[in-house]
């Protein structure tokens, strides 16, 4: 069984993403930070609300929850710990969860919070590529900053998700990639990729496409925080540090908290 997803715009810059699976009317909806979009889109499609996919605890990512389970009674699936009461189903790294036909796979991602986590869907469960829900881990072009973890965790994280398939469709909360890839420009001047994927997004913009889902091998060109073993990557830290950097985790740390006053 084969799943649509589509982006529910809400506030400034979220994607709120809804899972559909139109021949059984039912839909999930990941990181619903406001209710009203929601309920608006299921509503003009006919569609049941199944779950609910929350990757961490922050408002514009929660929002929405208590008012869509009034509504729907379904299971709130999220990552284990205290953070919001709503979760009914606590989540672990290595768990699994099956929502609609659909298999996903928990990646803990802690780094932007301590309670981050992935949902990653298998082709075969999909129907067709793999499918990543990042939150504010990964973005296109870039990645979440580091409210509560340090970079060193922020880097594992990204690791984890860089050890997926090539074509893995990243699905992330927010459209940052257009200032994500002016940033990454300042870091990588000279890399191509990099300079043809900010024409394709530019493009994209203009017309109010979203630039996401990416995919995991256009992030590993032209995205520095997945590139930070790479020399020209190594190299612009070196430039703001004065020294070469120590290891991956300083180049990591360094180029983060560039980003932060970009
Ligand atoms: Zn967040």
């Amino acid at each position: 069984m084969s799943i649509e997803i589509v982006p529910v715009p809400a506030f400034q810059d979220n994607y709120l993403w809804v899972g559909i699976n139109r021949p059984q009317g039912t839909a999930f909806v990941v990181d619903p930070g406001d209710c009203e979009p929601i309920d608006r889109f299921l509503r003009s499609n006919q569609l049941t609300l199944a779950a609910i996919l929350i990757t961490h605890h922050h408002p514009d990512h929660i929002g929405g929850v208590d008012a869509l389970t009034k509504r729907f009674r379904c299971p709130v699936y999220g990552p284990k710990g205290d953070r919001f009461p709503q979760v009914t189903d606590a989540l672990v790294e290595g768990d699994n969860i099956n929502v609609l036909d659909c298999r996903f796979d928990i990646i803990e991602t802690p780094g932007h919070t301590l309670d981050h986590i992935c949902y990653y869907a298998h082709s075969e469960s999909t129907g067709e590529k793999p499918v990543l829900f990042s939150g504010d881990t990964l973005f296109a072009g870039g990645c979440g900053r580091l409210f509560e973890g340090t970079p060193g965790q922020m880097l594992a994280s990204l690791a984890k998700i860089a050890g997926l398939p090539p074509d893995t469709r990243l699905y992330c909360a927010h459209e940052y990639t257009l200032s994500n890839l002016r940033f990454a420009a300042a870091v990588e001047p000279a890399n191509q990729p990099l300079q043809a994927r900010i024409e394709r997004c530019r493009r994209l913009r203009d017309q109010d496409i979203p630039t996401v889902p990416s995919t995991l091998a256009e992030e590993t060109l032209t995205n520095p925080f997945m590139r930070t073993a790479e020399r020209p990557v190594m190299l612009a830290a070196e430039g703001r540090l004065g020294r070469p950097p120590k290891s991956e985790e300083e180049t990591f740390a360094v180029i983060r908290k560039w980003k932060d006053s970009f």
